[in-house]
């Protein structure tokens, strides 16, 4: 037994030790090439931005993104800075974000890295109460140009390169905006319920009139009191269509559905995706084309 004792504590010093290892030949990589004041690192808060960000920069080799939050955690409602997540704060020469209440961590950024250039991609473009913006797609392009400028004052020898990559994607966003306003001819005026507060700003692109919000951006219970308030916003208000997102809407979508006639409608938040860089470009491409079968419009 004692022997076996032995071996254990011989092979958890040496994986301690290969980790210990690894750390240093790792973190001293890091901070020589952060010293070489070769290229840009600019972090992008969450998945929104970082898609811009990524289409921006596009075939830049001296910019690198990266992603603060993972692309699967979602709105940063709740985010909470972790010590990785301060450490690639500490080396960003620029940090991209939504701004407008989302990131609730930037006081604490800003008190730790004074001299880090924080772009606050919405700053203007939506209310103290809902920071969603790019749920709109004008808002988006907005942001797009933000993210371009931050990027074109950081890196100055690229900003060829960063505004015909904006142009490109530009035009992309444009060919969506024009298949959004020509189906606002059809939508406006109609009325719907909203089951997360995101869909504001998309509501708003497609004319669309929002009687009731049951915000569901998180997992939650959903009292008997607010199903009764929704069935009733159903019935009073002659609602066709309830936009829902599949994460945390399709339960209460459910429960609705058994008892009034509605289509619901899961919509993409467009806050998760695989990085990759369309993500954003399908993500809108899918609500609109599933806005026109909830609403039946061929
Ligand atoms: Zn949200």
């Amino acid at each position: 037994m004692k022997a076996k004792y032995r071996f254990t504590a011989v092979l958890l010093l040496s994986v301690a030790a290969c980790a210990a290892l690894f750390v240093r030949v790792y973190g001293t990589g890091r901070q020589e090439e952060r010293a070489g004041g070769e290229g840009i690192l600019a972090v992008a808060s969450f998945y929104p931005v970082y898609v811009a960000a990524e289409q921006v920069a596009g075939g830049c080799e001296n910019i690198r993104i990266e992603c603060l939050s993972e692309p699967q955690s979602g709105c940063l409602h709740d985010f909470v800075l972790t010590p990785e997540d301060m450490q690639l704060l500490s080396s960003a020469d620029l940090f991209l974000v939504n701004g407008g209440g989302m990131e609730t961590f930037l006081e604490e950024v800003a008190a730790q890295y004074p001299s880090l250039t924080v772009a606050e991609t919405a700053d203007g473009l939506v209310s103290e109460e809902n920071a969603h913006a790019w749920m709109g797609i004008a808002k988006y392009r907005a942001q797009v140009d933000a993210v371009l400028n931050a990027l074109c004052k950081a890196s100055e020898d690229d900003a060829p390169q960063l505004k015909a990559n904006a142009a490109a994607y530009d035009a992309k966003l444009m060919a969506l905006k024009e298949q959004q306003e020509a189906l606002r001819d059809v939508l406006a005026g109609s009325k719907v319920i909203s089951f997360h507060e995101a869909y504001e700003y998309l509501a708003e692109d497609y004319g669309l009139e929002i009687v009731y919000t049951l915000d569901l951006d998180e997992e939650r219970q959903v009292s008997a009191g607010e199903v009764a308030d929704v069935l009733k916003a159903v019935k009073e208000e002659g609602v066709r269509v309830i936009l829902a997102e599949e994460l945390y809407g399709a339960d209460m979508a459910e429960t609705i559905r058994k008892e009034a006639d509605v289509a619901v409608c899961f919509l993409d938040t467009l806050v998760r995706g695989d990085y990759g860089a369309d993500s954003y470009i399908d993500g809108m491409q899918q609500n609109i084309n599933l806005l026109k079968e909830a609403f039946g419009v061929n």
